[in-house]
């Protein structure tokens, strides 16, 4: 591969130090809570890492895991409990929850100011609208490592595949923010390839194994691979390996946008901390 790496294990290892230099002068420890339900590999693995994230910096975490035969009452009543805690700064429900659970309502119900994934709607309006919001980790992420590796973001377009609340509009947002030109493209856009070609930074979040090809990228532009797409062989991300010969960056898959996701969740739950306890 020709094209400059966007090493996620270098930039979440820096966001980490930074994290612990940061949390280390707080008057206190951010606590973050997960609910995880059900026993899925994914979300306990996603769950541990960031466990691990979360003491690796100082920031003391704890999770409720709830059987898979949990009700929706029991599952929000354990949300509530959290939000009714003062020293709990940040609430992380792991997605996804298990067949018969709503995950909306769940989601709604979490204090605005503790919700670390940024899906409240409180929050993604705030985003939306400029004002400081909790946003998702996995958007924040990307933005973490254009920012390392000095990639301009303003004025450039950038081409975000996938609209999903989690990934795709609030990566949006965040490039909007930071004066990039977006257009958002998804599983109706027309012509495709020719879309992804004019970005400067394509951003791809489609969850389908190597949509993005060499063919659809400019040379030079950097791509960034959301997607994770479980194989017989392994993980895939959404782009070809071939890309790597004509992009002029790429994420690493695996060892890229995941490791960020990470990171940013607890550099969230730092924020969301110190925010909310400056407030009480
Ligand atoms: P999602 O909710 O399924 O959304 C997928 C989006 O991609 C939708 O907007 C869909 O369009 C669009 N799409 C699907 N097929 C397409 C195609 N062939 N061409 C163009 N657009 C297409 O998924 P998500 O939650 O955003 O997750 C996306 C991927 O990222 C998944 O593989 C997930 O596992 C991964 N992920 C990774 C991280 C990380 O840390 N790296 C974090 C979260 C998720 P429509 O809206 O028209 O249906």
């Amino acid at each position: 591969m020709t094209a400059i790496r966007l090493d996620g294990k270098v930039v979440s290892a820096a966001v980490a130090e930074r994290l612990r230099e940061r949390v280390a002068t707080l008057p206190f420890a951010p606590k973050l809570v997960f609910v995880r339900v059900g026993e899925d590999p994914a979300s306990a693995y996603y769950v541990r890492s960031k466990e691990r994230m979360a003491k690796r910096v100082g920031v003391v975490s704890e999770t409720h895991v709830l059987p898979d035969t949990a009700s929706q009452a029991e599952v929000e009543a354990v949300v509530r409990g959290l939000n009714d805690d003062d020293e709990v700064d940040g609430i992380l429900v792991q997605l996804p929850l298990p067949e018969g659970l709503d995950p909306q309502p769940v989601l709604d119900l979490i204090d605005p100011d503790k919700d670390v994934d940024g899906l409240h709607p409180v929050n993604v309006g705030r985003l939306w609208t400029g004002r400081p919001a909790l946003a998702p980790a996995t958007p924040r992420g990307l933005l973490a490592l254009l920012d390392h590796y000095g990639v301009e973001i303003e004025g450039r377009h950038v081409v975000i595949v996938g609209r999903s609340n989690l990934v795709g509009r609030p990566a949006a947002a965040l490039f909007q923010h930071r004066n990039a030109t977006v257009t958002m493209a998804h599983s109706r856009t027309r012509d495709l390839a020719a879309v992804t070609r004019q970005g400067d930074i394509v951003v791809a979040a489609a969850g389908r194994a190597r949509v993005i090809t060499a063919d659809m990228v400019a040379p030079g532009a950097a791509v960034l691979d959301v997607g994770m797409t479980r194989e017989a062989d392994g993980i895939a991300g959404d782009v070809d390996p071939a890309v790597g010969e004509v992009a002029g960056y790429l994420t690493p898959m695996p060892g890229g946008t995941g490791l960020m996701t990470v990171a940013m969740v607890i550099d969230t739950t730092v924020e969301a901390a110190v925010r909310r306890r400056a407030r009480r």
